[in-house]
């Protein structure tokens, strides 16, 4: 055991002993750095990426320090019901050389039963805020013996209002409970929990985003018009045949519309969001882990945090609105240092979050060409040959030869061939591509603000000759101008804009001083 390197932090045997048999044997940087932590006795606050084993951060350090007193020693308070699941899964395993008794609670599920359970006696609780409020209220659940309490995912607890609920549930505790928050993100209102339901003395860990394993996904973007979004996901798709895949969308509309349409096309796919019942979100979720379901469609909330070894791909379908979002997302693939691949779909209008993507995170996304249908085709072939390769060598045809011969003696063996293969790929569900090649969109313009207007004597030839001046551009790269008395808006093309900005600020028109910004979009 001593080879493991959990075995230096100060964690109980038979804990060690259960990551080992989990093939864990290097803890990651958000374990090393914060389980001395939380087993020095201090609250903590630990901030680290999806998919970096928060869950063991805090539950290893917790099965070790928990009292064997009777009654509830740790609370775990998680978003979702699957996350609950999860971690609760986790827990069982991690804590399997020990007597301990975890249960979950959550709504959508037999309340008399979490009842009954929490009546037998139980030592750690994992549950959304929700259902933990109401068996509150019921006298259900009894937390004056609570050691631990952890927030799970606060980041997003908070975002899906359950503050309130957090808040009057905290009250519940003793205050001497060790409080532990681990959040991927930090907003405000999270430095504003932490502040005033923990001790003064907390400990930070925060692990920089530049750790992050994304280094092991392949991250690519494919521009497109918006009207291809349907097309060029089936044509990845089609080139990609991914084992298991995650596509996300938006909106839970945007996740119903998609499965839809997906669907009807013969794929096998499954939507996954908030309004869906619990048992079908359940149910869905463990195709999608035992792999009987390939395809999964979700929105950023419902696929949270999900834990699923083994996700090849991950498509943004709908680029997200925030960068925290891409990361979260694209961290669904690529787990425990395996490769995964990251697909966004990129309109015109996605432009600017992509750069800022690009920035924030600091990685690599390639721009790539959506697959035309001429190579789809090929690698279908391609893939064919080789299934038909793998089929000869593993054997047993035996059954199948009388009708070959039948087939044989009527016809050349190539024209035989041909005909099985036709079968076969008629089968395989292929989109009915609109052409070969997808047109790409239209370069959007660069809405440029000029400080000069009407006021000071601008017209749009004025101010076509100033450009025309200083850049040398041809007019017809300059679109529309859009004169105001104090300003001006001048739409360009995007190859021309970094020399307008360039060249143009500094100089004078009509004694006024022209000075150029690139258009804040909200300004107009
Ligand atoms: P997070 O909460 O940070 O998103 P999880 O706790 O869900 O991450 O862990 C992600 C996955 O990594 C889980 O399958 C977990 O069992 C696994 N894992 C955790 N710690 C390690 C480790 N030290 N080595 C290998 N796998 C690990
Ligand atoms: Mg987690």
């Amino acid at each position: 055991m001593s080879d493991n390197q959990f075995s230096t932090l100060g964690l109980k045997e038979s804990v060690v002993k259960a990551i080992s048999d989990l093939g864990f044997t290097k803890p990651s940087q958000i374990q090393e750095q914060s389980i001395p932590v939380t087993l020095s006795g201090a609250d903590l606050i630990g901030q680290a990426q999806t998919g970096t084993g928060k869950t063991a951060a805090y539950s290893l350090p917790i099965i070790t320090k928990m009292s064997d007193k009777k009654g509830i020693k740790a609370l775990i308070l998680a978003p979702t019901r699957e996350l609950a699941v999860q971690v609760n899964d986790e827990i069982q395993r991690l804590s399997k050389y020990e007597n301990l008794e975890v249960l979950s609670v959550y709504g959508g599920d037999s309340i008399d039963r979490q009842i009954k359970a929490l009546r037998r006696g139980v030592d750690i609780v994992v549950g959304t805020p929700g259902r933990m409020l109401d068996l509150i209220k019921r006298k259900c659940l009894h937390l004056d013996s609570v050691e631990f309490l952890v927030l799970d995912e606060a980041d997003e607890m908070l975002n899906m209002g359950f503050i309130d609920d957090i808040e009057s549930i905290l009250s519940h505790t003793p205050a001497e409970r060790q409080t532990l928050l681990f959040s991927a993100t930090m907003p405000d209102p999270i430095a504003k929990l932490a502040k005033r339901y923990m001790k003064p003395d907390a400990k930070l860990v925060s692990i920089k985003r530049s750790s992050l394993t994304v280094s092991k996904i392949e991250q690519s973007y494919f521009m497109i018009n918006n009207k291809h979004r349907l097309e060029a996901l089936c044509r990845l798709l089609d080139l990609d045949n991914p084992n298991s895949a995650i596509i996300f969308c938006k909106t839970k509309r945007g996740v119903d519309e998609l499965v839809q349409e997906l669907q009807s096309k013969g794929y096998m796919v499954e939507g996954m969001h908030g309004d869906m019942t619990q048992a079908h979100r359940l149910t869905t979720l463990n195709k999608f882990k035992e792999g009987t379901l390939s395809l999964l469609i979700a929105t950023d909330v419902a696929a949270r945090g999900i834990d699923v070894d083994g996700v090849t791909h991950v498509f943004n379908y709908d680029l997200p609105q925030d960068v925290e979002s891409y990361v979260h997302r694209i961290g669904r693939t690529g787990r425990a240092n395996r490769e995964g691949t990251a697909y966004s779909l990129v309109t015109p209008k996605d432009f600017a979050m992509l750069k800022q993507i690009q920035n924030v995170t600091k990685s690599s996304i390639t721009q790539k060409p959506v697959p035309t249908a001429e190579e789809i085709k090929n690698k279908k072939f391609k893939d064919m040959v080789s299934e038909v390769e793998e089929a000869i060598k593993a054997g047993e045809l035996t059954k199948f030869i009388p009708s070959a011969m039948e087939l044989a003696e009527n016809h050349d063996p190539i024209s035989i061939i041909a005909g099985l293969m036709k079968i076969k790929f008629d089968n395989e569900s292929v989109f009915d591509y609109s052409a070969n090649k997808l047109d790409a969109p239209k370069k959007e313009d660069v809405r440029l603000f000029f400080s000069v207007g009407k006021r000071d004597g601008l017209t749009p030839k004025v101010l076509i000759n100033y450009i025309k001046d200083r850049t040398r551009v041809n007019a017809s790269t300059i679109g529309q101008i859009d004169l105001m008395e104090n300003f001006s808006f001048v739409s360009v093309d995007e190859s021309i804009s970094k020399k307008i900005l360039d060249k143009c600020p500094g100089g004078k028109i009509n004694k006024k001083k022209v000075n150029v910004e690139v258009a804040n979009k909200r300004k107009r």
